[in-house]
């Protein structure tokens, strides 16, 4: 625990962490970063690669409901994504793409492809907190499918349990990454 959000990571393996013997809590941290730069900077960064806002759809594929309550954070006052271009919509046919929350159950496997295929290419896939991560304390079992990734290609890990917003905003910013390394614009 610290006040580092920019946690999020591209590939699994890079969520993986030393921890300084002098330090083995993770206490000692830098400044925390001005909130106002921040929103200036994903701001400026979602209109550079879309042209416009960032709309996401939300699913919910077997979570305990918390990380699902920080994501409902980012539209609170305190958050205010929707300043920066970021929206959350109904259908995957408005979407960029999903943020999926909790380890993939069975019964909503199918739902899970369904609504991914449902987004216009191309589209961006981002797991939120360790049940969608890795499968987390739900791990695999008859009644779980793991992790996002062990059902569809995963863009973006966002590590918590749950992830505070700040780590939610940094991850949509990183999978922003990789939609213009996708179809870079021009000019
Ligand atoms: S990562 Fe933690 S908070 Fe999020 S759904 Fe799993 S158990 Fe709940």
């Amino acid at each position: 625990m610290g006040r580092d959000f920019e946690l999020a990571a591209r590939c699994r393996a890079d969520l993986r962490i030393e921890v300084a013997a002098d330090d083995p809590a993770g206490l000692v941290a830098g400044p925390p970063p001005d909130p106002n730069a921040e929103a200036i900077r994903v701001s400026s960064e979602i209109h550079r690669v879309l042209g416009r806002s960032l709309h996401l759809r939300h699913l919910d594929a077997g979570s305990c409901n918390a990380c699902d309550w920080e994501l409902s954070a980012l539209l609170n006052p305190m958050y205010d994504v929707r300043r920066l271009g970021i929206d959350f919509v109904a259908s995957p046919r408005h979407a960029d793409g999903v943020v999926v929350t909790g380890s993939v159950t069975r019964n909503l496997e199918t739902a899970v492809h369904r609504t991914v295929e449902a987004i216009p290419e191309p589209r961006i896939v981002i797991a939120v907190g360790a049940c969608a991560a890795s499968g987390g304390i739900v791990g695999e079992s008859y009644a779980s499918a793991g992790g996002v990734d062990r059902v569809l290609p995963v863009d973006v890990y966002i590590p918590g349990c749950p992830p505070r917003p700040e780590a939610i905003i940094f991850g949509i910013l990183l999978a922003l990454g990789r939609l213009d390394a996708r179809h870079p614009r021009v000019g």
